[in-house]
């Protein structure tokens, strides 16, 4: 049975197809936003800091060199910088500013014993131990009241609320780590540095919350075990994601802009859009126009109504075609969910001609099958008269 880290789990939730190429098909990228760069570089500072400490107090210069070794020698070229106004200096520097505000904030680094520095924690979620979670802790910490602490580093820039700290799986997760391999811990707190806004956030949570964490994380293992189809989910996140060229969501994007633009027309995928874009364009025109004549159309003919009630007639004669005015009652059905249609139902099947009205609906039954909702030889049986075909659907989306 695997082992699942909250990453993990974020990353099966947010692309099932980029959860596969990572953790099932275990395709290595080397490519990283300057700002997970700096990140990294943020957390070797600490720990480096913290280390120190257990035999001296490092002086601020000390770990700003630390930090600049680090980021020169770990630097690559496949650091990617998204934001076109930005150098690399700038965030160079803005990791500077983030070690110098933590530094001044909590020299002398005196508050509490350090238990664990990148302490690396496996631990079952259930005491069957079917589900086994894992991860990685920046710093554990004794507090001088007994209190076991738990503390991450943050340089996003993003601000979070209280709120979202409160259910923020990932400590809340250590939270239970902690307590399942350090029973001692009655009482853990989970601290926040936002070293962006050189601020402290902290959280606790009561055994309810954390038994409903259990199982939520539990449920979401059972979805990334039965899973079968990895189908990609594109998302803000696509632009992070390192994996374009596997994508089918991506993949002729990256091959069309790594082509010049003068060739574009003559690469074959480029060509089909510009063919379907064009008539897609012509018949959305020409919809725009059968809208605009329909909506005459539905006036003239509701003239032509109260002109046949009032006359008396069926046929009205024009100059070179007639029109014949049909009425006819018509029985329409209570909406489908409402109370009046179940009371409908229930009195046609009460009167035994419910199967004369009722007709199959195939969509719920796909939906059915493709849930699985029908346990045993139901399924099975059912499946002896369906066949499963590939639909395709095809949609143009104009670039902005
Ligand atoms: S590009 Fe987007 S949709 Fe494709 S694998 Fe990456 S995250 Fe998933």
């Amino acid at each position: 049975m695997p082992e699942y880290s909250i990453s993990q789990i974020g990353t099966f939730e947010n692309c099932a197809l980029q959860y596969r190429l990572i953790y099932v098909d275990r395709i290595k990228r080397y490519e990283e936003g300057v700002e997970a760069f700096l990140g990294q570089r943020f957390h070797e500072a600490m720990e480096w800091l913290y280390r120190e400490r257990a035999f001296r107090v490092v002086s601020l210069e000390e770990l700003l060199a630390y930090y600049e070794k680090q980021w020169a020698e770990k630097w690559h070229a496949e650091v990617k910088i998204s934001r076109e106004d930005r150098t690399v200096e700038d965030y160079r520097l803005m990791g500077r500013r983030f070690i110098e505000d933590y530094y001044k904030r909590h020299h002398p680094f005196d508050e509490g014993r350090v238990l664990g520095l990148e302490r690396y924690i496996r631990f079952p979620l259930d005491e069957s131990g079917r589900y086994k979670c894992k991860g990685i802790i920046d710093r554990l910490m004794l507090a001088s009241d007994g209190a076991f602490e738990v503390h991450d580093y943050k340089t996003g820039a993003g601000l979070p609320e209280q709120a979202g700290l409160d259910r923020d799986r990932q400590l809340g997760l250590y939270q239970i780590g902690v307590q399942t391999l350090w029973p001692e811990a009655k009482e853990v707190r989970l601290i926040w540095h936002l070293v962006a806004f050189d601020l402290e956030m902290k959280s606790r949570r009561t055994p309810e919350a954390l038994e409903e964490l259990k199982r939520d994380i539990a449920g979401l293992i059972d979805r990334i075990e039965a899973e079968r189809e990895y189908a990609p989910h594109e998302s803000g996140l696509c632009d992070w994601c390192a994996y374009w060229d596997l994508c089918p969501l991506k993949k002729h994007l990256l091959k069309v802009e790594s082509i010049p633009k003068n060739l574009w027309k003559d690469e074959p995928g480029v060509a089909i859009v510009n063919a379907y874009a064009e008539k897609w364009r012509k018949k959305r025109g020409l919809e725009t126009e059968v809208k605009a004549v329909e909506f005459e159309l539905g006036e003239i003919r509701e003239a032509a109504i109260a002109f046949a009630e009032k006359e008396g007639v069926q046929v009205i004669g024009g100059t070179d075609a007639r029109l014949r005015v049909t009425g006819k009652e018509r029985i329409t059905a209570p909406a489908k969910g409402s109370e009046e249609r179940e009371a409908l139902e229930r009195e046609l099947r009460l009167a035994g001609v419910w199967d004369e009205v009722a007709t199959l609906d195939p969509s719920a039954l796909e939906k059915a099958v493709a849930e699985g909702r029908w346990k045993g030889n139901i399924l099975e049986r059912i499946k002896a008269y369906v066949r499963a075909e590939r639909r395709y659907t095809v949609t143009l989306t104009e670039n902005s």
